[in-house]
């Protein structure tokens, strides 16, 4: 069986660095807010370029925090790609802001920024990118959008640690970033962690308030805040993995090169990438209009596949209100959209298999 996803081999390969980071956790008798956290936000965010990281809880959280810290809420309105992970749109509602749905662009599954223009309203406070699958969104559009009319942009860099926009990192590209480290993603830790980046020292400073339950100094609270902390044992760990990032990003660029180069079956379409550089492959999501049994033909010759993502979040329970409305290029996307296995532990032979078994399918 060829895993869609290894995560035991892919922390196994640090064990002897992870073990000693965890023990100097356990010996130093401090476990939030300490020097791990303090060493690993200082690394990400040169990592990053930019000036501040501030860790916090998950991804959402980040995306929410952001929100927060600008103040937007009832009435506010913020853009966002209708076919992101559900996250992106709940840390918007979550806010009390209302999430306006932009249709992506079929060729890259990033906002198309095209459509941008026309949905903005007097309301409109922000324009959340999200830089989908791992491939940096071209923001020059959306900047000089930004720009025109006087927004915030928010990245959620959820799937793209590490991934450029000319020779700019995510996390540098807008006002502000959102991170997660769920362990499944490009950098992921062994729980729930997540951080914000930006470069603007009064939003830091606000981020780093509220997620302290809005407290500037022990027991004094500026802020109607929440409790939202990157552990010291996460960040111990964040701190071994983010050594080796680019080279994970590496190893998986060359295996999108390889079945991008070598998968040539005419029923299926495989992603595009402006940059071949830049994209950091969190996941390889090739299309078909024949999805399901695909996947089911991929099962039985052992290869694990994914969905990302089957409902589209207008179509989702949750989201009641927009359960009618119509959005083609996402739903398109969703129905025919299916991740095939990427990591930085598959081996060539494995990697060799699936272009196989992909190219024997008819
Ligand atoms: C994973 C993810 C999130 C949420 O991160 P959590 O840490 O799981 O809360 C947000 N946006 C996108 C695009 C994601 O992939």
């Amino acid at each position: 069986m060829i895993k869609f996803l290894d995560l035991y081999k892919i922390n196994e390969r640090f064990r002897d660095e992870i073990d000693l980071r965890i023990k100097e956790v356990l010996d130093s008798g401090w476990y939030v807010l300490g020097e791990q956290n303090k060493r690993f936000t200082e690394n990400f965010a040169n990592f990053c370029g930019v000036k501040h990281c501030i860790g916090c809880a998950n991804g959402l959280e980040a995306l929410s925090l952001i929100i927060k810290a600008y103040g937007f809420g009832a009435g506010d309105e913020i853009m966002v790609p209708a076919n992101t992970y559900i996250a992106s749109i709940l840390a918007i509602s979550e806010n009390g802001c209302t999430p306006v749905l932009v249709e992506p662009d079929i060729n890259t599954y990033n906002i198309n920024p095209d459509l941008v223009e026309e949905k903005i309203t007097s309301k409109t406070k922000a324009i959340m990118v999200v830089h989908l699958y791992g491939q940096a969104v071209q923001m020059q559009k959306i900047q000089d959008l930004a720009d025109k009319y006087n927004l915030k942009i928010i990245e959620d860099a959820a799937q793209a640690h590490g991934a450029k926009y000319f020779n700019k990192r995510t996390g540098s590209l807008g006002d502000a970033a959102g991170f997660s480290f769920y362990p499944g993603k490009n950098l992921g830790c062994m729980g729930d962690g997540g951080c914000v980046t930006t470069n603007d020292d009064e939003l830091a400073e606000k981020i780093k308030a509220i997620a302290n339950y809005g407290s500037d100094r022990k027991y004094h609270h500026i802020y109607k805040g929440v409790n939202s902390r990157l552990d010291e044992i996460q960040a111990a760990i964040l701190d071994v993995k983010l050594k080796y990032l680019d080279s994970d990003n590496q190893r998986r660029r060359k295996i999108a090169k390889y079945y991008r180069e070598n998968i040539n079956n005419p029923l299926i379409i495989l992603p595009q990438t402006y940059d071949e550089m830049s994209h950091v492959w969190h996941i390889f999501a090739i299309r078909t209009n024949k999805r399901d049994r695909l996947q089911q033909y991929l099962k039985e010759n052992g290869i694990e596949t994914n969905i990302h993502y089957p409902t589209p979040p207008h179509k989702q329970i949750a989201y009641k209100e927009w359960n009618s409305v119509n959005l083609p290029v996402t739903e398109k996307i969703h129905n025919e959209i299916l991740s095939i296995p990427m990591s930085p532990v598959l081996t060539d032979s494995e990697v060799e298999k699936v272009v196989e078994v992909l190219n024997d399918w008819k």
